[in-house]
């Protein structure tokens, strides 16, 4: 299949959103950005073998694709509006295509998000980039500089899910919840949303909470202290692993696309499905305690899989 009928067959489809002047079949996607709104602008790019196992279902990698960038317009606190896909292809069967783009069409309307061009390459990798155009309005933007001593450490979800289900997933020892976890990450738009103009810093964890925390609180020029027995955990994660490897995966684990924030308690009283796990403290030190005993944490956070 050539380039143009694939584009065609595939990722060509009816935009329904208004503000798509022009979308796929053009040199450029003439948009319509909302007056006087701000814009965020994100890109992450996933890489076979690196950033999801090569037997991946062309769905799932589609899914994650659109969610990893999701999640980090959810913690900026905006509004996703249109995407760009470039995939660089190794084979084209028609089987898999279909699947992408059902995973692709499946996870972008589920927030509206119109696919409004792109590009299509054959290499030695599949390799998948996703950019995501989101809106705000001026001044809004939730940055990952505002926390102050005080504050309370929330996390959206629970934690460590993702990392489980990887860890089956390579086992092959399924449990269907904890590996849909992994495979795909809700992104939490909706609490992001809510968080605006209350949440005084935000960032998603994508690598693990030790080392996304401490990406929010040195940007801050704060410190924290968590109390690691208030970290959420879900029933599938409790069921399956000890409290070590709960509390491992949870500190550690990656790829839970969870939003991380901290607020003034009570500004943020009414928002479903978060959780407190600690307070933002004057000392620049990110300090874990289990049951009120400090505890050592390796905050490289960062986790391959071979
Ligand atoms: P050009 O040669 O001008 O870059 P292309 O032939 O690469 O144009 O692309 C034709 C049209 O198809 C463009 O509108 C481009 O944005 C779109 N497109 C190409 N690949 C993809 C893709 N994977 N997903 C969505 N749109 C795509
Ligand atoms: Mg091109």
């Amino acid at each position: 299949m050539d380039e143009f009928a694939l584009i065609n067959r595939f990722f060509s489809r009816r935009i329904a959103r208004t503000d798509v002047i022009a979308g796929i079949g053009d040199d450029g996607a003439v948009l319509s950005p909302g007056a006087g709104l701000e814009q965020v602008q994100v890109i992450d790019t996933l890489v076979e073998g690196v950033h999801f196992p090569p037997d991946t279902r062309a769905q799932d990698i589609a899914w994650r694709a659109v969610a990893v960038n999701l999640s980090d317009i959810a913690a900026m606190g905006a509004r996703p509006r249109w995407m760009t896909l470039a995939l660089t292809l190794t084979n084209s069967s028609e089987a898999w295509l279909e699947s992408f783009a059902a995973g692709l069409f499946a996870a972008a309307d589920e927030h509206d998000v119109a696919l409004v061009g792109g590009d299509t390459t054959y290499g030695a990798t599949l390799v998948v980039t996703i950019s995501i155009s989101a809106e705000l309005h001026p001044g809004t933007a939730l940055l990952r500089s505002g926390a102050k001593p005080g504050d309370t450490v929330f996390v959206s979800g629970t934690l460590g899910d993702a990392a489980a289900g990887l860890s089956l997933l390579q086992q092959q020892a399924g449990d269907d919840w904890l590996t849909t976890r992994f495979l795909r990450p809700t992104a939490r738009i909706d609490t992001g949303l809510a968080l605006v103009g209350k949440a005084t810093a935000a960032i998603d964890v994508s690598d693990g909470l030790a080392g996304d925390l401490r990406k929010l609180l040195d940007a801050s020029g704060v410190g924290a202290r968590i109390d690691i027995e208030k970290i959420p955990l879900s029933e599938a994660l409790c069921n399956r692993f000890d409290t070590a490897r709960r509390h491992q995966y949870a500190l550690s684990g990656g790829d839970d696309y969870e939003l991380c924030f901290t607020a003034p308690a009570a500004a943020v009283a009414g928002v479903p499905g978060i959780t407190a796990i600690g307070i933002v403290t004057d000392t620049g030190r990110l300090e874990f305690f289990l049951h009120g005993d400090v505890v050592e944490v390796d905050n490289s956070g960062y986790r391959h899989f071979s």
